[in-house]
């Protein structure tokens, strides 16, 4: 069954672009990754889903509800972890988390204490008092204190070390054989890469692609650079260059080709250094685009 299922839906700001034309889905159980860079409009999705904003055309329902007309109702199963987290200051931790728990009617205060401690937080302290990466700690326990059906989080993993988000990444991982669905945006690939089954891939508003990991990964796109010796021509024949640059005795590749191939070339050539690398997000994106 569809989880999150978005048709068409379209955001647009008065002045700026947000979203158009979004449509793709989320079955019950995947850990479904929502990738872009900055300013593709992740949050302004995730913002309609939730019924922060209103969409201005289009349509998007989750648990089969239309997500502006049973918006209360949607609430009470999914559990939402903002990019940034904004709370009253001179409030404790354990009033902050019990407050906003009793909104939900499967709270539980053993799961916040047991959320709290896996994560090394204080639930005595003050919000005031905390850093950066205790305040998204907060918003995690907040998330998931109520065994939400559908979690959805919002570039999570700012802010926290590596320690905690293999930790965090874990309880994903436990939330998920429960039996809940996660939505999960991230500029990052490479987390997405680890935690997601399928992304979607959006970009200047658009929706780019909807993929599997294996199939994303399929597609070794590779960044080579070649150093050639000096005075040496820059010259290489090799099928499978998507984007070709070369800046003096330079010259990088994107590459999609075979690998053994690429090495047997590079073989022949007049080099002084080569550097074998994965392609950033945006260079990931232009080869999507090319397809
Ligand atoms: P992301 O979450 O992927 O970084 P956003 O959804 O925040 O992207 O932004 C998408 C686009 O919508 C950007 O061009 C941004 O400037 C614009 N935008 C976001 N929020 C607002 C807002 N409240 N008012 C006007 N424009 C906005």
């Amino acid at each position: 069954m569809a989880i999150v299922e978005l048709h068409q839906l379209t955001k647009s700001y008065k002045n700026n672009r947000g979203i158009s034309d979004i449509s793709f889905s989320i079955e019950e159980g995947e850990i479904f990754g929502f990738i872009g860079p900055n300013g593709a409009g992740k949050s302004t999705t995730i913002r309609t889903l939730l019924n922060l904003i209103f969409p201005t055309s289009g349509s998007a329902a989750i648990f089969g509800k239309d997500i502006v007309k049973h918006s209360k109702e949607i609430r009470q199963d999914v559990g939402y972890l903002p990019s940034e987290v904004h709370y009253y200051d001179d409030m404790k931790v354990i009033d902050l988390l019990t407050y906003s728990g009793r909104f939900h009617r499967n709270f539980n205060t053993v799961r916040m204490k047991e959320l709290a401690d896996g994560l090394d937080l204080d639930l005595s302290r003050k919000i005031e008092d905390l850093s950066f990466g205790n305040r998204k700690k907060v918003g995690i326990v907040q998330a998931l204190l109520h065994q939400p059906r559908l979690i959805i989080l919002d570039e999570p993993t700012g802010g926290l070390d590596p320690l905690m988000q293999h930790y965090f990444f874990d309880l994903l991982h436990e939330e998920q054989k429960r039996g809940a669905t996660i939505f999960f945006s991230s500029h990052i690939l490479s987390e997405v890469q680890k935690m997601c089954e399928r992304v979607a891939i959006i970009k200047e508003g658009k929706l780019v692609q909807v993929e599997s990991i294996e199939s994303l990964t399929k597609n070794k796109v590779k960044n080579v650079t070649l150093i050639f010796k000096v005075g040496e021509p820059l010259h290489i024949e090799l099928e499978g260059v998507i984007q070709q640059e070369i800046k003096s005795n330079e010259m990088r590749l994107l590459y999609s080709g075979n690998i053994q191939e690429l090495l047997s070339k590079l073989n022949g050539l007049p080099l002084h250094d080569v550097l074998i690398e994965e392609p950033t997000l945006e260079e990931t994106f232009m080869h999507y685009y090319e397809k």
